[in-house]
């Protein structure tokens, strides 16, 4: 009897999973999987404009709009959201509002950097914008391109997360936002290149270059490294925003220098100016940035300079149960759903917010800490026929005590 074979591949049910098209056709599943990429890369060219009118036409809100909605979902922050909601309205407004005029004035792409330490809401603020302008939206993160030195994934397979978010629509994801995360690990170590050659960050650096300024890329569908064989999706990058995120772990020190170099304490008319050296980053420059040692091409590509505020207790407290989906409302929430009433006492929550900065857990923590103290009732409650539940200090204390929470710091 004659083997079975994929009447595309040829390969016999021996070498591939072979799937019936009839009684004597067969076809294997790669070759299935490899054409429906085909499939949906031919209809993502295809989608016109045209058909995507709510996009195209969408209402741009205004700064002060894009502020607003971040005020519901990010506790302070202030001075980062109000240089986001100027850039992403000017970067949109252009995207959005092209005329045909001759006489236009070129606006320049408005890529935003955004230093500060860890869970301070870097990317919650990226997230959020994206979630408001309902556009595709992709976050990367810079360490996975530099990993045992260049073997890493190729710059392109940034551009393959955000093909991903937007469904395989080239013209959805070419509007999309990228948000790229730690792109301090990318930076050259030492301020002189001809000293130290640090060859992977400089390389990864300039290569993303060619993502940063607008021009055609070509894209891997499934990301990783280059395959010979992988059809590329060509991708203009003019339009996509990107937003970079980073610790810059040491920075302060930079800028202390910078700062120290000009007459100490007195500004340039001679008056005393007063310098918070608590929170050094509200200062930082560009230079700062090529100090800590990303290229001046990456930084000028990066126009929109803006640093988070380091999270102290009251902002803490705040997070607990401000934000609209605040981790306090999620719980209250979930009991509700089965009928049953949660609150928590001021001091409880104190408690959780003194433990997050105790064990040095920032604003993730307070998270896991609510969760170890949430835990056993979260498994008994709903199977209880009590119909409310009051978390005092001492019962946290009491739940908390039993979990397995460490110091984020040793
Ligand atoms: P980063 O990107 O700066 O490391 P994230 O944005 O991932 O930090 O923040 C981690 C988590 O901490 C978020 O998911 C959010 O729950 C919380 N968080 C951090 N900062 C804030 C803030 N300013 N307002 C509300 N939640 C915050």
């Amino acid at each position: 009897m004659k083997m079975k074979s994929c009447c595309f591949c040829k390969r016999t049910e021996k070498e591939a999973i072979l799937v019936a098209c009839n009684k004597d056709t067969h076809i294997c599943t790669d070759c299935i999987k490899n054409i429906a990429r085909q499939i949906e890369y031919a209809e993502s060219l295809q989608s016109t404009p045209s058909a995507n009118p709510g996009n195209e036409k969408k209402k741009l809100p205004k700064p002060i709009e894009i502020k607003a909605f971040l005020d519901r979902y990010v506790v302070g922050q202030d001075s980062a959201k109000r240089y986001l909601s100027v850039a992403v309205y000017n970067h949109y407004k252009r995207v959005y509002n092209k005329t045909e005029s001759k006489d236009e004035v070129e606006l320049e792409k408005s890529n935003i950097i955004m230093v500060g330490a860890t869970g301070t809401g870097k990317t919650l603020l990226a997230k959020t914008i994206a979630k408001m302008l309902d556009v595709p939206f992709a976050i990367v993160d810079a360490t996975v391109l530099t990993e045992a030195g260049y073997v890493g994934e190729d710059i392109e397979s940034i551009l393959t997360r955000l093909l991903q978010a937007a469904d395989y629509n080239v013209q959805q994801a070419e509007k999309g936002i990228v948000f790229i995360d730690e792109i301090d690990k990318i930076a050259r170590k030492g301020d002189n290149p001809s000293i130290t050659r640090d060859v992977s960050g400089e390389g990864v650096q300039q290569g993303l270059l060619k993502l940063l300024e607008g021009s055609i890329v070509n894209v891997p569908p499934q990301g990783g490294r280059k395959h010979p064989d992988q059809k590329m999706i060509p991708v203009n990058t003019q339009h996509i925003l990107y937003i970079c995120g980073g610790a810059f772990d040491g920075i302060e020190k930079k800028i202390a220098a910078r700062l120290n170099t000009r007459a100490v304490g007195f500004d340039t008319e001679g008056k005393r100016s007063d310098i918070d050296r608590d929170n050094l980053l509200q200062y930082i420059q560009p230079q700062d940035l090529k100090s800590f040692g990303l290229i001046p091409e990456i930084i000028g590509r990066l126009p929109i300079l803006t640093y988070l505020d380091p999270l102290d207790k009251k902002i803490l407290r705040r997070i607990l149960t401000e934000p609209e989906n605040a981790i306090i409302k999620q719980y209250i929430y979930m009991f509700k759903m089965d009928k049953k009433q949660l609150s928590f006492d001021d001091d409880a929550l104190d408690f959780i917010v003194d433990k997050a900065i105790e064990f040095k857990l920032g604003a993730r923590g307070l998270r896991s800490i609510t969760e170890s103290i949430m835990m056993d009732d979260m498994f008994e409650f709903p199977s209880s026929a009590k119909k409310s539940l009051r978390i005092t200090r001492e019962y946290a204390e009491e739940k908390f005590s039993k979990a397995n929470i460490h110091d984020a710091s040793k």
